[in-house]
Parts: structure tokens; C-alpha cells; sequence
């Protein structure tokens, strides 16, 4: 049988033409492509500035440069989450203070961030997991009250909201990323938004060799930069796929909601969890994670992994904690029980196959096995 992949980009023949348009062009990057795809993501985070840049990465490292936070420093931040949103602190050593998360939606847990605060401490560095944006009242609250710049790692959250209020639109600054398996995709590529434009300029300074952005002279460098550009081939993409964006966004939470009503019975039966998503949430579905009940082991979590992959259906372990990714336990010193309920969460889950154009016999098929697996591994 046709394997079922854990994700699929969803481009139409209105991304290719756009993408071919750009190469009848001589002006493959700093072109014409950038700055509406600039204004169309901006405007759908609600804010003034979007700068483009080459990854999500790219994104979150140039707003960490950009406030200036650097050696000695610290930042609160989640250990459930893809690895770039601490890493991001790394590149500029800064020391990553992982706290417990809240588990019903996998989001750092606002109650226990002011014990980790100290007088190093400069950010909290937010995650939309999955799709979920963090909670922002309180992390606004938190940071106010403690002089805390709040730094919004978005990139799995384009098109969210919270309390009304789009994801990304929250913090300093906020970063989206493009890769094949987010909400839109430029094949690689991310982008900054921002309200502050000192932050902006920055930005757009730094992932262009540190060229001066309000009057670029090619070999004039104002500052350390990086080559982090988004060429026109791709922004002319992620625009085209801007203009889908609302579709996308329908179409896969059709999915989400197919799955669950699809999988309650097996969470029913067999204890498994599904997606929670709070009332003041409008989720931007990124990935359909379920968690085994409440007891499951890695062991067993693996098993079911092996048993799904060997019926063809795609899917993963979103995400191992990083502070118990080998580097990061080698340089500070992090052990198995730092964080009891990231570890729990984690050593349950299992990300699905998921993306806006499954078809209700894939999901049939995705559901059959995890049921059958859970059970051959006793899970
Ligand atoms: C995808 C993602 C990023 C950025 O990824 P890139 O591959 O560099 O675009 C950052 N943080 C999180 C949480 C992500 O899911």
C-alpha cells in the first residue's frame, strides 16, 4: 500500500507560475518578490514589519542579536519544542533556562517562570507549539513586571490566534518559519515581524552582511552581518502561497477535526490523548500530536512508532526534549527529572500524518493502526 508521509507541502500550479515567473526575470534575489511577501505576512500578524530571511533559524538569531542579548546573559524558555528555539540563544551565548511546561497544551507554564528568573536573566523566549500560541497574558504580565523582553517563537503558528490577536504580534518581535511542513512553505525560509522598528532595521541590516538598510551601499558594512537573504524565487512563492493562506489554514483544521472525531473512541478505549485546544485559542494546526496514556514509556511510544512506520504511515516523536539532547546535557549539566512533565509529554507523543489534503481513507488507515499498535505493544 501507498505509504501515508508524516507531512506534504500543499503547491498548486499558481505557486509554480509564480516561482517560474521570477526566473524569466533577471533579478533572482534583493528583487521586486520580497517586499509584498514582507507586507503579506506582516499584515497577517498585525503588525508594522516583516523582514524575510532564509530560515526560521536565521529569524530567530537575528532577533536575538538584535536585543542585544548576549554572553552571561539568560533566557526562560521551553525544552518542548524543535531545537532551533533554544539554539538560537547558543549561537550568542546565551544560557537557555528551560522551565516545565503546562501540559495540556505542551506551552511553557507561566506559573513557574519567576522562580527561574535571575538578575541574568533578560528574556522569556516563548514557543507556539504545535500550532498553540503560548499564553500571553501572562507571559506580558510576567515580563513587564520583571523588565523581560518577550521574544515569540511563531514558526509553527502562522495564522493563530489568542484572545483575538494573531500569533507573532505578541512579543518584541516574533518569527514564522517556511519549511515544506508549516502552514505555507518557501522551501526554506522564515521571517521576522516586528512593531519596533529599531528592531526591524536592525534586522534587515544583519541578514544582509550588515549593509546599512536605509542606504545600502553594497560594500559598506555597518555592522556584523550575516548572509541570511531570501532570494525572489522563494519569497515569489511564499507569496503566492500567502494568498492561499485562509485555504490552507481551513483545510487543515478540517483534518484536525476529522482526527479527532475520527480517534475518539481509541482515546476512549485505549487512554490515548488528543490535541487540547484552549477556548481562548484559535489554533493554526501545524501537527496532529497524540500522547499515549498517562504511564507509556519511550519504549513502548517507540514500538507503536515502529508498528505505524511499518503499516506505511508517516510519523515522529514531537519532540525529544532538548535539554537532554547530548550537547546540551555536556554543557549544562541537564539530567533525566529536570523536567518532569516536558520528559512525560514527550516520551508519549506521536506525531500523525497530517496535512490539508489526507483523505478520509488515509486517515481510516492512520487510525486502524495506531489502534492496532498500541495494542501489540501493550502501550
Ligand atoms: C520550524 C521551526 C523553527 C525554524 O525552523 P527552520 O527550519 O530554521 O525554518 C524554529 N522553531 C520552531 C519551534 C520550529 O518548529
Amino acid at each position: 500500500m501507498e505509504p501515508i508521509p508524516l507531512a506534504r507541502p500543499d503547491i498548486t500550479d499558481l505557486d509554480r507560475d509564480a516561482v517560474a515567473a521570477v526566473l524569466r526575470t533577471d533579478q533572482l534575489s534583493l528583487g521586486p518578490k520580497i517586499a509584498p511577501f514582507e507586507r503579506a505576512v506582516a499584515s497577517a500578524a498585525a503588525v508594522r514589519h516583516g523582514v524575510a530571511v532564509n530560515s526560521g533559524t536565521s529569524g530567530l538569531h537575528l532577533i536575538v542579536r538584535a536585543l542585544g542579548l548576549g554572553d552571561g546573559d539568560e533566557v526562560v524558555t521551553t525544552a518542548f519544542s524543535f531545537i532551533a528555539s533554544s539554539n538560537c540563544l547558543l549561537f550568542e551565548r546565551v544560557r537557555p533556562v528551560f522551565v516545565d511546561i503546562d501540559p495540556r497544551t505542551g506551552n511553557l507554564d507561566p506559573a513557574r517562570i519567576e522562580a527561574a528568573v535571575t538578575p541574568r536573566t533578560r528574556a522569556i523566549l516563548a514557543v507556539d507549539v504545535f500550532g498553540h500560541p503560548a499564553d500571553y497574558d501572562a507571559l506580558a504580565a510576567i515580563a513587564g513586571r520583571r523588565g523581560l523582553a518577550l521574544i515569540e517563537d511563531s514558526c509553527e503558528a502562522l495564522g493563530a490566534r489568542y484572545r483575538g490577536r494573531p500569533a507573532g504580534s505578541f512579543g518584541a518581535a516574533g518569527c514564522f518559519a517556511f519549511y515544506p511542513n508549516k502552514q505555507i512553505t518557501t522551501g526554506e525560509g522564515g521571517m521576522i515581524v516586528t512593531d519596533d522598528d529599531r528592531i526591524a532595521e536592525l534586522c534587515r541590516s544583519m541578514r544582509n552582511q550588515g549593509r546599512d538598510a536605509s542606504a545600502p551601499s553594497w560594500l559598506g558594512h555597518v555592522r556584523l552581518g550575516y548572509n541570511y537573504r531570501l532570494s525572489d524565487l522563494h519569497a515569489a512563492l511564499g507569496l503566492a502561497q500567502m494568498r492561499r493562506l485562509e485555504q490552507l489554514l481551513a483545510d487543515r483544521a478540517r483534518v484536525a477535526a476529522r482526527y479527532a472525531q475520527r480517534l475518539a473512541p481509541l482515546a476512549d478505549r485505549l487512554g490515548i490523548e488528543l490535541p487540547q485546544v484552549l477556548p481562548e485559542v484559535s489554533m493554526s494546526w501545524f501537527v496532529y500530536v497524540v500522547r499515549l496514556a498517562e504511564g507509556a514509556d519511550v519504549r513502548r511510544r517507540d514500538a507503536v512508532i515502529t508498528h505505524l512506520r511499518s503499516r506505511g504511515v508517516g510519523c515522529n516523536n514531537y519532540f525529544p526534549p532538548i535539554h537532554l539532547q547530548p550537547f546540551y546535557r555536556e554543557m549544562f549539566g541537564h539530567r533525566e527529572g529536570d523536567l518532569p512533565i516536558t520528559e512525560s509529554v514527550s516520551a508519549r507523543s506521536i506525531a500523525l500524518p497530517f496535512f490539508g489534503g489526507i483523505s478520509e481513507a488515509q486517515m481510516d488507515r492512520v487510525a486502524e493502526a495506531l489502534e492496532s499498535g498500541i495494542q501489540s505493544a501493550g502501550a
